[in-house]
């Protein structure tokens, strides 16, 4: 976890720069794909998921080691054919993995994060998600378990894999020639973002597209389609937490609802969407009919709001950052504590882009978190190198600005 956190404190502002300059570029050519409160909700599920990962919060259930120490029938070397092997191995679970996620209902949340942006720029790839909290994707890389791919491989090739998903995450990019045989491109990845019941689930690739080709669910963009993106039941909130749950929430409410018990069981393992038939008929909720004519989430907000959600925002990325860059000096308790506050720093501001009265249940929740801590752990402050008072100033500081800002439409 220390070294993620390390590799963080260049991947973070590489993105952000590269983000800055989209943003600059689309305002250069006039053709603007970002809208300010989408783009900090996009920002901050990446905040919320590195938080998630770096703290290490999910539950293996099965890991590549035990698998490659079971399974491994051969032994590869160290080799430029064992990296490549990986690399390929990683993108075909890749691409199963992806698949599930978008076609049953229990795995759909976890991924519905990274397509809850009506928006489609570099941003978005960073809208990750909270909600995958058992670990399991290990069984899909079966393969290179077999042939005794190196653990060590397989660590660094991981997150570099995810990386190289980032850059084709624009629509400033066109179509690429050949290279749109072999690599997913941003023209396919428009598609697979875009709700157009043409486009909709297709090209799950994420490094290369030859497995859609093959498997089926490959998408050309076309000029008559222009994509329009998002998910069929809209997110409606910029808060990531809500987001992440959603349709776990949904999902539990339909089990709940259901007179079956069969029905309650089996609509977390049905295709996404799925509902049993007395619920969808008792309960109704609807989905995206026609996409062109869908008004994209965009609640109103005065330059007061904008103005206090951009400072809480920038405090709480540069708390994350300060964090990250003294996290192997901090014990286990002390970065829960601190990612716990960055957490609830992000759920205050995003629940104020959305207008919501939760904003200021989230601004106060952290005022009596501070006090907590300061009862129970005072030593996390010194630790962190930050005085109690100005924490709880400036939270102070920022309750007041919320419940003023939240009056600003
Ligand atoms: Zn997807
Ligand atoms: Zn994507």
């Amino acid at each position: 976890m220390i070294s993620y956190a390390n590799a963080l404190l260049y991947a973070i502002p590489a993105f952000m720069v590269l983000v800055l300059l989209e943003v600059a570029y689309g305002h250069f050519v006039k053709n603007q794909k970002y809208r300010f409160f989408d783009t900090l909700s996009s920002l901050s599920s990446g905040v919320t998921n590195v938080l998630k990962d770096s703290l290490g919060l999910a539950i293996v259930l099965i890991s590549y080691p035990y698998l490659s120490s079971k399974l491994a029938i051969t032994e590869m070397s160290d080799s430029a054919v064992t990296w490549v092997v990986a690399f390929i191995a990683i993108d075909f679970a890749g691409y199963w993995n992806h698949r599930l996620s978008h076609h049953i209902n229990i795995f759909w949340n976890q991924h519905v994060i990274h397509h809850s942006s009506e928006d489609f720029n570099l941003a978005c790839a960073l809208r990750q998600s909270i909600s995958n909290v058992v670990g399991y994707t290990a069984v899909l890389l079966l393969p290179a378990a077999l042939l005794g791919v190196p653990y060590s491989v397989i660590a660094v090739l991981g997150p570099l894999h995810l990386f190289g998903q980032f850059w084709y995450h624009t629509q400033h990019i066109g179509k690429l020639g050949w290279l749109e045989y072999i690599l997913v491109t941003p023209s396919q990845h428009r598609v697979h973002h875009a709700i157009n019941p043409e486009y909709i689930d297709k090209n799950l690739g994420q490094i290369f597209s030859v497995w859609d080709r093959l498997f089926g669910t490959f998408q050309e963009e076309l000029d008559e389609v222009p994509p329009r993106y998002g998910v069929l039941k809209p997110a409606r909130t910029y808060n990531p937490l809500w987001i992440n749950f959603q349709h776990f929430y949904n999902l539990s409410v339909d089990a709940w609802h259901a007179e079956r018990f069969v029905d309650k069981l089996r609509i977390w393992f049905m295709p996404t969407g799925w509902r049993p038939a007395d619920v969808a008929a008792r309960y109704e909720r609807p989905i995206i009919e026609d996409v062109y004519t869908y008004e994209r989430y965009d609640p109103k907000s005065g330059l007061l709001r904008k103005v206090v959600v951009f400072i809480q925002f920038l405090l709480a990325i540069s708390l994350l950052f300060y964090f990250f860059a003294i996290f192997s000096d901090l014990e286990n308790t002390e970065r829960m504590l601190v990612g716990g506050l960055i957490f609830l720093m992000v759920m205050g501001y995003t629940s104020l882009m959305d207008g919501s009265k939760w904003a200021l249940a989230f601004e106060a929740l952290r005022v009596v978190y501070l006090v907590l801590i300061y009862l129970a752990y005072p030593s996390v402050f010194m630790a962190l190198g930050l005085p109690y008072a100005l924490l709880i100033g400036l939270s102070a500081v920022s309750v007041m600005a919320t419940k003023w800002a939240l009056t600003d439409e």
